[in-house]
């Protein structure tokens, strides 16, 4: 076994922060530590939370820590946010409370910067996980901003996806974005103690019913709550939902944990194989100086983006055939 895979599974911090740095600059050979390290992971309890800037998720995975720190669990936190106070944003207010247990060796908080394309985020959120994962995290905690598609895929390496809402005047809860209903095991209405949380609980409990039509009988109905993460009220009741929610994935899931379930190990392998090709390609295609001619070609009219997709697709079938 390599040493930093030794070091990551002994659970030593640096060694763990280093290979998340790497991983997130894809540098070559990551590749095959990861591979060294995954059967060490599979053990963790992914937990992601999302929802727009300012819905309170910093405060909530805040209260979260104390709660499983008090219970002798060890976690993992991932801050998938350019506004995260782990990613060197502002250190202001509130804020500077999860930093408390940043000083606990019970807690590993880390952050995800926002670069690379066509899904690199989600790549990298996956091998940071696995990562934390290896170190022989009880939890790992993912904290995300809004649905891209970013954030919808890293809900789909989560066990149990989180979303937070907050209650709005006027509007009740229509302001979410499309999509985000489908990803959200529980919903949260966090800040509570706004006049407008009961409308706020009743109007997404009712998008959610007509959302749930289809839904068969024995399919987890996500639960609605609500919260005040600032001051600790209903997250106690908010953590048991996510106990529920585990166990009724273990009860379903067709392997040890949801993580080595085959709908998630089918979705995880597929995204690494798009990752890896539309990697592979592009690089090939600005290397070569196609892509430029490409574009040169269909700027001046001689040819269209059709012709162009279809001869940059069958020249990389014949180049790889013939590897
Ligand atoms: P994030 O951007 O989603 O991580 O949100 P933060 O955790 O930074 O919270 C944004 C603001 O909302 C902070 O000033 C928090 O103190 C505040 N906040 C968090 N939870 C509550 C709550 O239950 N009620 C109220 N009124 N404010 C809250």
């Amino acid at each position: 076994m390599s040493e930093v895979c030794d070091k990551v599974t002994e659970g030593d911090i640096n060694s763990a922060a280093r290979l998340i740095r790497d991983i997130e600059d894809d540098i070559p050979g990551v590749k095959d530590i990861l591979k060294e390290l995954y059967p060490f992971t599979g053990n963790a309890y992914v937990i992601g939370i999302t929802g727009a800037p300012g819905v309170g998720k910093s405060t909530l995975v805040d209260a979260m820590l104390s709660h499983l720190r008090r219970e002798g669990k060890t976690v993992g936190v991932l801050a998938v946010d350019p506004t995260s106070p782990f990613s060197g944003g502002a250190i202001l207010g509130d804020r500077i409370r999860m930093r408390r247990h940043a000083l606990d060796d019970g807690v590993f908080i880390r952050s995800l910067a926002t670069r690379g394309q066509f899904g690199g985020l989600a790549r990298a959120a996956r091998g940071a996980i696995d990562v934390l994962d290896a170190m022989g995290k009880d939890y790992i905690i993912v904290e995300t901003v809004g649905v891209g598609q970013d954030e919808v895929d890293i809900a789909q390496i989560a066990q149990t996806t989180v979303v937070v809402v907050v209650p709005r005047l006027g509007d009740g809860i229509q302001a979410m974005k499309a999509g985000i209903l489908e990803v959200g095991d529980i919903f949260l209405i966090n800040k509570a103690d706004n006049e407008h949380a009961d409308r706020a609980l009743n109007d997404l409990k009712s998008m959610l019913g007509m959302n749930q039509h289809e839904r068969c009988a024995d399919r987890w109905r996500p639960p609605v709550l609500k919260a005040q993460a600032a001051a600790d009220i209903g997250v106690v009741e908010f953590m048991a939902e996510i106990e529920a929610h585990g166990q009724y994935l273990r009860r379903t899931s067709d392997g040890p944990c949801y993580r080595r379930s085959k709908e998630s190990v089918r979705h995880d392998l597929l995204e690494m194989v798009k990752y890896q090709l539309i990697e592979d390609m592009t690089r090939r295609l600005e290397n070569t100086g196609n892509l430029d001619r490409m574009v040169d070609l269909i700027a001046q009219g001689k040819t269209d983006p059709f012709t162009a997709c279809e001869e940059i697709v069958l020249n990389y079938r014949a180049i790889a055939k013939s590897q």
